[in-house]
């Protein structure tokens, strides 16, 4: 049984300082995979331009290139971007090939199908 679960760095920009904290960043990155560390210099605050978190995520679901952080009283969008994604093609569902490079839709694709060309006998040599 393969898996489809991979753990990869996110970086998480525009987000807010106060929300610039492990406990809510790993609340607010659970929508993309299980939350698993970050990395110290998020931890320290001075990395600035992007908070960075070890997600396990699932390369079934969707990997979407922006969150929606809800809050109580307002909501604000924070940019998303993957640091590395192995190659995953969706058709196997499996890590370790792209769908470009998958053998599957190839071979499928190559299927022979009817080999029988309708000969054509009229043509106009053909007279007696
Ligand atoms: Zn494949």
């Amino acid at each position: 049984m393969k898996s489809t679960k991979t753990q990869v760095w996110v970086r998480i920009y525009h987000l807010l300082l106060e929300y610039w904290r492990p406990r809510a960043i790993f609340s607010k990155t659970r929508g993309l995979g299980t939350p698993l560390s970050l990395d110290d210099h998020t931890m320290r605050k001075n990395s600035g331009l992007f908070a960075r978190a070890l997600l396990d995520i699932d390369l079934l679901s969707p990997l979407p290139d922006h969150l929606l952080v809800e809050c109580p009283d307002f909501s604000f969008v924070v940019d998303v971007e993957y640091e590395w994604l192995p190659p995953f093609c969706s058709h196997c569902k499996m890590i370790g090939h792209e769908l470009a490079q998958c053998h599957v839709i190839h071979d499928q694709t190559r299927v022979p199908g009817p080999q029988h060309k309708p000969s054509q006998k009229t043509t106009p040599d053909d007279r007696e």
